[in-house]
């Protein structure tokens, strides 16, 4: 699907005006930034280090609380979400990180199954009690992920490129209508690198899940995104296709 297909077929899912966050020490690392992103995109986040990507990323699930504006997600203002309005956003958005942030001393199934967590209320967080249903799922989102026969393996005995893939597995799990990835091949090597994002890219078309990639290297970012978006200085200085990336926006974006 060319990206301006994609653009012109989905509906708005993600409506982000005005929002601004300052840290604690005075940093303004989000400067504000507005867009719009719609349902099925695939949207690749560049910039420098220390541009905001991450801030930008961790606000849309609210692991960073913006300082001032909104974020719409399906509808609900996550800037100010509460109880179970956060509980459902939460399940809404499943997010991958660089590293990967599995439990090590569980099984894989273990850990996928912790997608599942948000469909366990009250005390279920605490002793969460899995069902068939749960364990059917997680087993089908490693089959899809081809590391189904790793299921019983303790996370920590896996590559990285193996644990970002148990840590897709733990998102599909929870059924996400908008994946967020934070620099998901940062620490991965050239080739695992194209591996996840193949995979990323598979699942974004096959089950059409929003997907917003923080990447730092432009080659990927154009190769695989729908759609750019630049930060630099917490400030949002491009927006648009792969092809619209030229050197001009590289020097705005980078320099
Ligand atoms: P990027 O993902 O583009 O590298 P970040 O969003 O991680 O950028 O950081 C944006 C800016 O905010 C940076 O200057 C960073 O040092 C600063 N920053 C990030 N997290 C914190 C924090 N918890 N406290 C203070 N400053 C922070």
């Amino acid at each position: 699907m060319s990206s301006e297909r994609a653009r012109s077929t989905g509906s708005t899912q993600i409506t982000v005006r005005k929002l601004n966050k300052v840290y604690p020490n005075g940093l303004r690392a989000l400067d504000n930034v507005n867009v719009d992103i719609k349902k099925g995109e695939f949207v690749a986040i560049i910039g420098s280090s220390g541009a905001g990507k991450s801030t930008f990323i961790r606000s849309l699930n609210r692991l960073v609380q913006p300082s001032s504006g909104n974020i719409i997600i399906n509808g609900t203002d996550t800037v100010t979400a509460k109880g179970s309005d956060l509980r459902h956003l939460r399940r809404e958005v499943a997010m991958i990180f660089q590293q990967f942030n599995l439990v090590k001393r569980l099984t894989v199934l273990r850990n996928v199954l912790m997608g599942r967590l948000g469909y366990k209320g009250g005390l279920g967080n605490i002793w969460p009690v899995f069902n068939s249903k749960d364990v059917d799922m997680a087993l089908q989102s490693l089959n899809r992920l081809g590391i189904v026969e790793k299921a019983y393996i303790r996370a920590d005995q896996l590559s990285g490129g193996q644990q970002q893939r148990v840590a897709i597995a733990r998102a599909l799990a929870q059924e996400p209508s908008i994946m967020l990835a934070d620099e998901p091949v940062a620490s991965l090597d050239p080739e695992t690198s194209i591996v996840v994002l193949d995979i990323l890219k598979r699942i974004n078309r096959e089950d059409g899940i929003t997907t917003i990639v923080n990447l730092h290297q432009l080659d990927l970012a154009r190769e695989y995104a729908d759609r750019v978006i630049g930060f630099k200085a917490g400030k949002l200085v491009f927006d648009g296709s792969p092809e619209e990336v030229t050197r001009e926006v590289y020097e705005r974006v980078y320099r």
